[in-house]
C-alpha cells in the first residue's frame, strides 16, 4: 500500500533522509524507532505530503505522492496523521473537530458525518464528550479525539508521530489501548514511538532508523530481543 524507494530529503545543506526503502502492506502495523533527530517525523511528513522530498519516490496504492500535483489533497485524505500535539481546534466542540474533515474537506453530508463521529467517539471511549471543548479534556482524551478525527476521514492508513510523548504517564495507557484496538481492526498503521512494549505487542515489524537510514528492521520480537546491529543494540540498551 505504501511503497517508499530511495527516499532522500535535505533541508538546505542538511541531508536528513539518505535513501529509505520500505514497503508497507495493507493491514500492517509498522513501528519506527530511533534516536531524536534521525528523520522519523520527516519520513511520516513526506508520506502524506506535508513535506516535499528531494529524491526517490513514495507511492500510495500505486499513486505517486507529489506535493505539486492536485492529487495530493486526495492522498492526504486517505493517509491521516496523528501528531504528538493533538492540533485540535480549541474553540470548537469535540464533535465539530471530528466532523470538520469529512464535511469541509470531503463534502460529506453533515448529518451522516455526525452519526459517524458519534460512533467514533464511542469507540475511543469519549461518547460523553461530544459537546466539550478540547481545553476541558485531559491530554489523553484530546489525543483520543485526534484519533477519532483521523478515522472520520475513513483513511486507508494512519501515521502516528509519537502520539503519547506529550502525555502524562498515567494517560498513556488509554491512548495505546485505542491504538491496539485499531490495529486489531486491520487498519494500516505506521507508528513512530518510544513505547517499546507497545511495539513488541502490536507491531508486525519494527524499523530502526539512525542518521537518516534504516539500520535494521524485522519482526518486533526479533529486533527488540535480539538486535544484530551495534547501533540498534546501543539504542535499545538506552531506551528499554
Ligand atoms: P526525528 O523525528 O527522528 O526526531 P526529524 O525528522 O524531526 O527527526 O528531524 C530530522 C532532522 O531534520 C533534524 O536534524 C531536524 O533538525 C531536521 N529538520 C526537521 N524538520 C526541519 C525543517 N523544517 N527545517 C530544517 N531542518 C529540519
Ligand atoms: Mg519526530
Amino acid at each position: 500500500m505504501i511503497e517508499i524507494r530511495g527516499l532522500q530529503k535535505s533541508f538546505g545543506s542538511h541531508h536528513v533522509l539518505k535513501g529509505i526503502d520500505a514497503s508497507i502492506v495493507q493491514g500492517e502495523v509498522v513501528c519506527i524507532v530511533g534516536p531524536s533527530g534521525s528523520g522519523k517525523s520527516t519520513i511520516l511528513r513526506c508520506i502524506n505530503g506535508l513535506e516535499s522530498y528531494s529524491g526517490g519516490s513514495i507511492d500510495i496504492d500505486g499513486r505517486r505522492v507529489d506535493r505539486q500535483h492536485a492529487s495530493i489533497k486526495a492522498i492526504r485524505a486517505e493517509v491521516a496523521m496523528v501528531f504528538q500535539r493533538f492540533n485540535l481546534f480549541p474553540h470548537r466542540t469535540v464533535l465539530e473537530n471530528v466532523i470538520e474533515g469529512p464535511v469541509y474537506v470531503k463534502g460529506e453530508d453533515r448529518a451522516a458525518a455526525i452519526v459517524h463521529a458519534r460512533e467514533l467517539l464511542a469507540s475511543v471511549g469519549l461518547a460523553d464528550k461530544a459537546a466539550a471543548h478540547p481545553p476541558e479534556l485531559s491530554g489523553g482524551q484530546q489525543q483520543r479525539v485526534a484519533i477519532a478525527r483521523a478515522l472520520a476521514m475513513r483513511p486507508k492508513a494512519i501515521l502516528f508521530d509519537e502520539p503519547t510523548s506529550a502525555l502524562d504517564p498515567e494517560l498513556v495507557g488509554d491512548v495505546l489501548q485505542v491504538m491496539r484496538k485499531l490495529a486489531g481492526t486491520g487498519m494500516t498503521m505506521v507508528v513512530v514511538t518510544h513505547e517499546m512494549q507497545f511495539a513488541r505487542e502490536v507491531a508486525d515489524r519494527v524499523v530502526f532508523i539512525d542518521g537518516g537510514v534504516i539500520v535494521e528492521q524485522g519482526p518486533a520480537a526479533g529486533l527488540l530481543n535480539n538486535p544484530q546491529n551495534p547501533r540498534t543494540q546501543d539504542f535499545l540498551r538506552r531506551v528499554l
